[in-house]
């Protein structure tokens, strides 16, 4: 166990669970194929806002399967979930609507208080 409580530096997050935690720690998605590989990143706000709009479940486990790879989708006409990680990387392709503001402060303050 390399578990010192003093002055080790803590893991950089609590564990994201929820899709507005990515959001609230400003962490992007990186979405990886699990067939070809292609890797797709994802803004952390811009997802939250998405699953906000459509009422889907931003639970961690569940975000793999609302989205999918497009080059396979493209290439075989197949649907691969991909694999999803918390990253700082920049987001890549199309980018995602940024969140209404006003949600967007409604959830930053619900976590303050
Ligand atoms: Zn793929």
């Amino acid at each position: 166990m390399d578990d010192d409580p003093h002055g080790v530096e803590r893991p950089e997050w609590p564990p994201l669970r929820e899709v507005e935690q990515f959001a609230l720690h400003n962490r992007n998605l990186r979405l990886t194929c699990r067939r070809c590989g292609t890797v797709r990143i994802l803004s952390g706000h811009g997802v939250w806002w998405l699953f906000r709009q459509r009422r889907w479940n931003g639970h961690v486990n569940q975000l793999a399967r609302r989205f999918r790879c497009a080059a396979c989708f493209e290439r075989s006409g197949i649907q691969v979930s991909p694999d999803v990680q918390a990253t700082r990387d920049h987001p890549t392709g199309d980018p995602l609507p940024d969140p209404d503001e006003r949600e967007w402060k409604r959830l930053v303050s619900r976590y303050r208080s």
